[in-house]
Formats: C-alpha cells, structure tokens, sequence
C-alpha cells in the first residue's frame, strides 16, 4: 500500500536522486531515507536545511562531476542513482524554437547521461548498483501539444532500455517509471494557468482512468521497488504508474 515502508531495504545503500526538491522527487528520496538508505538530493533549487542536498544543475556538466564526486567521497560509495530532474514543454513542432529544444533535451535527457556517466565508477564497485529513470506517460503515448516533452521522455526510455543492455553485465541493473498525470507543484503550476483551477483538477482528475491523479508516493513505491535488491532480475523495465492510462483502451464514457 502506499507509503508503507519496508524498512531496512536501504541499509548502508547510498543514493542520488536527482530533482529530490520536489514532487516526485521528495516521494523517492523520502521513501528511500525511510527504507534505511542515505540520500543525496541533486536539484537547481536545493532544500535549504536537509542534509545532503546539492545545488546541481544536470545541464552543468562541472556541477555533476564535483556534486558525485563529493558524495561518493563523503558517503564512501554509490549504489543507486534515480535520474528524476525533469522539465515540461509544451507546443507543437510548429512552436518551440532550436533553442528551446536543444534546452530541455539538455536537461531531459543529457543530464540523465550526464548524472549517469559521473556515478558509474561508483556503481561499478556496488554490489547492489541501479539506476532508475523517471520516463513518463509521454515516453510512447501522441499526447496533443507535447511533441517537445514527448521526444524528450520518448529518448529517455529508449537510452534507459540502451543502458540497461550496456551496464547489466556490470552487475547495474537499469530500469525506468513512467508516471501518468501526477499531483505535484509542476502539474499544480499548469493548473494555476486555468480560469477556475478547482474545475480542471476535477476534469483532470476525470479524465484519468482510475478517475483521480497519480499521487507522487505511488512512483515513489515503484522506484523503492525497482531499486531494491528485490528487484534483482528486473532490468530494463519500464514500470507505468499511471491508472491504467497508456496500457488500457478505454472507450469514452
Ligand atoms: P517538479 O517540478 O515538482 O519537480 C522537478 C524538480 O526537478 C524540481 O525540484 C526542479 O527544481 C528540479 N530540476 C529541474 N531542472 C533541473 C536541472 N536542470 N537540474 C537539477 N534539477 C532540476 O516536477 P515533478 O512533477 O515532480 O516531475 C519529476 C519528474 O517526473 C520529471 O522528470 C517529469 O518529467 C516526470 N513526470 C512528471 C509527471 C507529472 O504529471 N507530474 C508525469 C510524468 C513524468
């Protein structure tokens, strides 16, 4: 059930979550911290106060090295890296300029490779290494008005089913989430933008198969999942959180 721990799971296991500020993001890295694991939090708005929180921009490559290279000094090691940081776009081809496209793939994408290339000397000495990629329902769905964010996410699971071929005999395993529509600042920002916010939640709400939003604890289960030792002959998975949307054909009600 949701936000039930297994505690212990994590014990002396030492993670990244990168984007762990917010959202989805502070699920997994409470979620791990819950479960016994020492996190450290990579995000461009770092919690003020938490321990282990880095200001890390995943688009700086000098930023990622310095930022993995003091963690696996200061924790001794690293085992699980979650490459959460995301940002949104949305529009048509028709829309976003060369500069925008080449911003969120930067972020999107490249910082997932950037994170991942700086952690994996760590996680070659890890006797229980993962990494876990934060995809989304956009990764294999035509959502409207998303052909910038869609591509983004569509590369990602791609590169996370490429690494996950690349580094499994390394004894890493790689798998991926994929959320639907989640109830996090981000989706509370596009909300925001409506005239009468409470009326979209309701359809947003509604629109979603199981008739509510995704809750960030929910993703934050499956990647507890999918980084444990109990997923040891899961690689390159790509689990969907999401009510049923990109699996099921449901007719209109
Ligand atoms: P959020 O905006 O609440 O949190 C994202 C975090 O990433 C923030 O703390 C932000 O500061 C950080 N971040 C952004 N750019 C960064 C950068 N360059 N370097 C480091 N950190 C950076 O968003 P969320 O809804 O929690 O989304 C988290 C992830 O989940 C994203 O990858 C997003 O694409 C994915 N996702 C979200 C939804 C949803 O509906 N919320 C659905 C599918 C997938």
């Amino acid at each position: 059930m949701t936000g039930d721990t297994a505690a212990g799971t994590f014990d002396g296991l030492r993670a990244i979550v990168t984007g762990g500020s917010s959202g989805i993001g502070a699920a997994i890295v409470r979620r791990l911290r819950a479960d016994g694991a020492r996190v450290a939090v990579f995000d461009v708005q770092p919690v003020e106060d938490s321990p282990h929180s880095y200001r890390v921009d995943v688009a700086d490559d000098a930023s990622v090295v310095a930022a993995v290279a003091e963690v696996g000094d200061s924790f001794g090691g690293i085992d699980i890296l979650v490459n959460n940081a995301g940002i949104g776009a949305q529009g048509t081809v028709a829309d976003n300029c060369d500069e925008e496209w080449h911003r969120v793939f930067d972020i999107n994408v490249v910082g997932t490779v950037r994170v991942s290339r700086a952690a994996l000397p760590w996680l070659r000495k890890s006797s229980a290494a993962a990494i876990v990629n934060t995809c989304s329902i956009a990764s294999r769905a035509g959502l409207p008005n998303r052909a910038l964010y869609g591509a983004t996410k569509g590369a990602l699971y791609s590169l996370t089913l490429q690494m996950a071929a690349d580094h499994v005999r390394e004894g890493i395993r790689v798998n991926g989430v994929s959320p639907g529509t989640a109830a996090t600042p981000w989706v509370q920002r596009l909300l925001d933008t409506a005239d009468d916010p409470a009326a979209e939640r309701t359809a947003l709400d509604a629109r979603q198969p199981h008739g509510r939003l995704v809750e960030a604890d929910e993703v934050a289960d499956a990647v507890a999942y999918l980084a444990s030792p109990r997923a040891a002959s899961t690689v390159g998975t790509v689990i969907e959180v999401d009510g049923g949307m990109s699996g099921l054909r449901l007719r209109p009600q």
